[in-house]
């Protein structure tokens, strides 16, 4: 027997809809590109989404069609979010840190038409376009003061455009699993693959990330993505923020410490999200300045994992609490949160800070497993570790336009390609990139357990822990690290060799300036496994 209620469905565009109606006055703040700061209220952004719908029929945006954003966090990109999708096409978001070729291999393969950009993405785009021959406009993000004289063909102005247009629009009604954006994975290994999110996963995302096993937001919160909106959707936040019709403040492309801690200070931001790479840069300009962050209550850091030295610097100087997050594109991207519990508040300090090493508990609506190599369930001991492989609501089960399953199971599963314990009170910890494992005499070594441990040592600021190839044991851990001012690696070397077991000692130590990172913030280590594989093999 079913239910006898109505069969209505919630769209992304109704979500703005409601908070322009019942929170009309709540604020999206945002960075320009000449530093000034942009206000205004969900209402008015409501109005100019409509706008916007209008313009994107004028220009023939037709159902289903994958329209470009190469775009920072601002204020303008928010709109593109709603009215893209609003009107029944897909924002495919791009991600401007790839490398040209990428972009070319991207926009190519979802064949867009239309091609939004920020105006510093001008000179790069007058570089490719004759590369992109289903490229018919390219609309710049500025007002008509800032339009740039370019030799892109049909390139038009943003705000021109959309004051053209009445903000009378009705929307559309259609299925709740239409397609509403598309982003590609990083593409660390073969070509970026396509996700292609629905307007259902979207809100079943949204609502998960923005509830009390999220971020817990309400009307008071002021929350700030640093996680760029080109990259699994700033994780969810722009549509989440809309939801509890709170505070939306996004820092443009100017995401130096300086920069950021004005905005947080101004804003009165009590949230904040984004990678380790980019607190450690907040944290250090905090640091120099001698300054402390005021109004954060926490900061939810993702996208690869937290360092012990992090959670405990933000907590002892700036009484701010981590809270840890795991997740990827596939998974729209959040799949666990490590948020706080009356438990985790009776444990001692240092046993709260090991805890929020672990990446968290699942959101309600994504179920998780670990399995070994012949497929079979491993207990969550905390102990046993395996394939963690995830389903739910906002998990992909295919990838855009392509045929390869490799990731998925037969019964139904999406495997991460993460290596993952499961505690028995359900705390999932990454172990490793299933690729990033060493395998030194036939046993795993974990490289994420070394770069812990170095990096809670005070004078490393990063380090990234590669398999090498050595002759006997087949490979052995290497250690890359920077370092603090007044330190060396004589230091390090006394510290890691206190610390850890002969097995995990790294067999050597290579002090650089700086890491590689990729166009997520995340260390590169392919790169780095390239140029040092045989480091130990020639000594
Ligand atoms: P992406 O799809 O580019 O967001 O990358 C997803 C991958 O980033 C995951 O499969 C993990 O390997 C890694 N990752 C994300 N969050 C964390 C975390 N908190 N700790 C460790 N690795 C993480």
């Amino acid at each position: 027997m079913y239910g006898q209620m109505m069969d209505e469905c919630l769209l992304i565009q109704d979500t703005l809809e409601h908070a322009a109606r019942y929170h009309g006055g709540a604020e999206i703040v945002s960075r320009e590109i000449d530093g000034s700061v942009h206000r205004y209220s969900y209402r008015q952004a409501y109005g100019r989404v409509k706008k916007l719908a209008n313009a994107l029929a004028s220009l023939d945006m037709r159902e289903g069609d994958r329209v470009a954003t190469l775009a920072w966090n601002d204020h303008r990109h928010f709109e593109l979010y709603y009215g893209i999708s609003g009107s029944g096409g897909i924002v495919h978001t791009v991600n401007p840190r790839l490398s040209e070729e990428s972009i070319l291999y991207i926009i190519g393969h979802a064949e867009n038409r239309l091609l939004f950009i920020d105006l510093e993405f001008v000179g790069l785009i007058e570089k490719l376009q004759n590369q992109l021959p289903d490229l018919e406009k390219v609309i710049v993000l500025c007002s008509e003061a800032n339009f740039p004289d370019s030799t892109i063909d049909n390139i038009l102005c943003y705000e021109d455009l959309i004051n053209d247009f009445d903000s009378d629009y009705s929307w559309q009604r259609f299925d709740s699993e239409t397609a509403a954006s598309l982003c590609y994975t990083s593409g660390t290994t073969g070509k970026p693959k396509g996700v292609l999110y629905s307007h259902a996963s979207t809100i079943e995302h949204a609502k998960a990330i923005g509830g009390g096993e999220g971020w817990s937001l309400n009307r008071f919160s002021s929350v700030m993505p640093v996680v760029p909106m080109f990259h699994a959707s700033a994780w969810g936040i722009p549509y989440a923020a809309t939801m509890a019709g709170c505070k939306l403040v996004l820092p443009g492309s100017k995401l130096d410490g300086a920069s950021l801690y004005e905005l947080i200070s101004q804003e009165n931001v009590d949230g904040m999200c984004g990678v380790p790479t980019i607190w450690q840069l907040l944290l250090d300009y905090l640091n120099q300045n001698r300054l402390t962050l005021a109004t954060v209550e926490r900061t939810i850091v993702g996208g690869a994992a937290v360092p012990l030295s992090m959670i405990k610097e933000f907590d002892q100087k700036h009484n701010v609490f981590v809270m840890h997050g795991w997740g990827m594109t596939e998974v729209s991207p959040v799949g666990t949160v490590n948020y706080k519990t009356p438990e985790m508040m009776e444990l001692s300090r240092d046993k709260q800070y090991q805890l929020q090493l672990k990446q968290g508990k699942p959101l309600l609506g994504l179920t998780m497993r670990i399995v070994n190599d012949a497929g079979e369930n491993q207990p969550f001991d905390g102990a046993n570790r395996g394939y963690l492989q995830v389903k739910g609501r906002w998990v992909a089960k295919s990838y855009y336009k392509s045929n390869d399953r490799s990731a998925f199971t037969d019964d139904g599963w999406f495997d991460t390609g993460d290596i993952a314990t499961i505690d028995q009170y359900g705390y999932m910890q990454i172990v490793d990139r299933a690729k990033d494992l060493i395998k030194s005499g036939g046993e795993w070594i974990s490289s994420i357990d070394i770069e812990n441990l170095v990096e809670s040592y005070d004078g490393v600021r990063e380090a990234a822990v590669i398999a090498a190839d050595h002759p006997k044991w087949g490979e052995r851990p290497l250690l890359i690290v920077t370092l603090k001012k007044g330190f060396e690696k004589i230091d390090v070397a006394n510290y890691v060799s206190q610390k850890l077991t002969k097995m995990n000692l790294p067999d050597a130590i290579i002090v650089r300036s700086t890491l590689p990172y990729g166009a997520t913030g995340k260390v590169l280590k392919q790169e780095l496994r390239e140029e040092y594989v045989s480091f130990l093999l020639k000594k």
